[in-house]
């Protein structure tokens, strides 16, 4: 008998399970909603052009490929840092701040759960919103938290496809004191709906009567441009995580440069945990190296590199604010677009959320089986919670799927 004759079959992943859907479909109008990758106005992967300028510099260099140390390359780590936390933020400025190279954003849960998982002083267990990003219920079992779950967003009924704000607020309050409570800093995935900087400051207060531990997961840029600078959109996208460590939470934090540069398969991200002093930093250093060593010894170095020569370049990092800006653009204006044709169309629903969500997702409120419908009638493929990623929509095929989905809601 084999060794693995007992092996039961497992359950696809429901995001990557639409791709595998897609590629087996013939029809030349296919489209694919459901991945968390940028495409351009063609439908193709972008790679942003100060990474390419990164790349050559880095080549010029011809630099060794040894080992990073256990915790990755400083100059990136502190680049990352510089760029979450700011420029003068008190945690760095007074060296407590530990922070490591990760695999990416997931990396960075995985480590930072399995760091929770050893030491946190009260129970062991996490309150993820509902929704949220997939995985981040099995990352968390895998390091051995309990999870649970807190509303931030009521079920669709049309008119309120916004936070929930009361009904977060609430479970917040209910979960017993000194709970680990995870928060998407920007850009919530799968609803592109967060909360407002008002709101913000709502949940320290709440935070900090209950003693409740925040960790944040800022893996998903917003993808939103504001009139002026580009500049302003890194701040608005940290403003939570400054605010919040500004109010002398001892925060952690998650970070990933998949989607705001554009370097998916390089897997480069950071974790970092606020320390009350330099001497305990010291300690929390020691113990992620005892954690990260025998998970992957020492993390990739390129994608490193490349993100460190963005953001200390100058001339680089005001390319890659405009890019981001392009990115961001192109995201907006599909959703007008696409607001505007269901409109047109007379679609029956309110579909307003269309614009005002941010990121790269949107939450359309189509049930499971207009989902369905979706694939069957019109080849188009997205997970059945009706997320659907506007990065994949362009001049070529939003009036189709918008004719879609008006056809699939009638
Ligand atoms: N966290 C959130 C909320 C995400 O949306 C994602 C990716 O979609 C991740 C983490 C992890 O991404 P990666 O591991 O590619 O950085």
């Amino acid at each position: 008998v084999s060794a693995w004759a007992n092996v039961p079959a497992g359950p696809p992943d429901p995001i990557l399970g639409v791709t595998e859907k897609f590629k087996a479909d013939q029809s030349p109008k296919k489209i694919n909603l459901g991945v968390g990758a940028y495409r351009d106005g063609k439908g193709k992967p972008y790679v942003l052009p100060s990474v390419l300028k990164a790349e050559e510099i880095l080549y010029k260099k011809m630099l060794d490929k040894e080992y990073l140390p256990i915790t990755g390359l400083s100059d990136f780590t502190k680049a990352a840092a510089k760029l979450a936390y700011g420029e003068n933020s008190k945690p760095l400025d007074e060296n407590r701040l530990a922070i490591t190279q990760s695999i990416s954003g997931t990396g960075a849960l995985r480590i930072g759960t399995a760091f929770l998982a050893r030491f946190y002083p009260g129970a062991k267990a996490i309150y993820l919103p509902t929704p949220t990003w997939g995985n981040h219920i099995p990352i968390a079992k895998d390091s051995g938290l309990e999870v649970k779950q807190y509303k931030v967003k009521r079920y669709f009924d049309k008119e309120t496809v916004g936070l929930d704000f009361e009904g977060m607020k609430a479970d917040i309050k209910a979960a017993p004191e000194g709970s680990i409570i995870l928060l998407h800093a920007c850009a919530h995935n799968p609803t592109g709906i967060d909360p407002t900087e008002e709101q913000w400051k709502e949940l320290s207060v709440l935070m900090k009567e209950k003693k409740h531990f925040s960790f944040f997961d800022m893996a998903s840029p917003r993808f939103c441009a504001y009139q002026g600078f580009a500049s302003g959109d890194i701040v608005k996208d940290a403003f939570a995580v400054r605010y919040f460590v500004e109010q002398g939470h001892q925060i952690l934090l998650c970070q990933s440069f998949a989607k705001n540069l554009g370097l998916y398969g390089e897997r480069v991200g950071a974790i970092s945990f606020v320390c009350a002093d330099k001497e305990e930093k010291a300690r929390v250093d020691s113990q992620l190296k005892i954690i990260i060593r025998p998970l992957y010894s020492n993390p990739p170095i390129h994608g490193a590199r490349l993100v460190h020569t963005i953001l200390d370049t100058p001339e680089l990092y005001k390319e890659w604010l405009v890019e981001v800006k392009g990115m961001a653009d192109r995201i907006i204006s599909m959703r007008e677009k696409l607001y505007n044709k269901l409109v047109e169309l007379k679609t029956p629903g309110e579909w307003g959320h269309i614009k005002s969500q941010i990121g790269m997702f949107s939450f359309t409120g189509l049930k499971p089986e207009q989902v369905d419908k979706l694939a069957e009638k019109s080849s188009i493929y997205l997970t059945r919670d009706g997320r659907i990623s506007m990065a994949a929509l362009n001049e070529s095929n939003v009036e189709y799927f918008a004719e879609s989905v008006s056809k699939a809601v009638k």
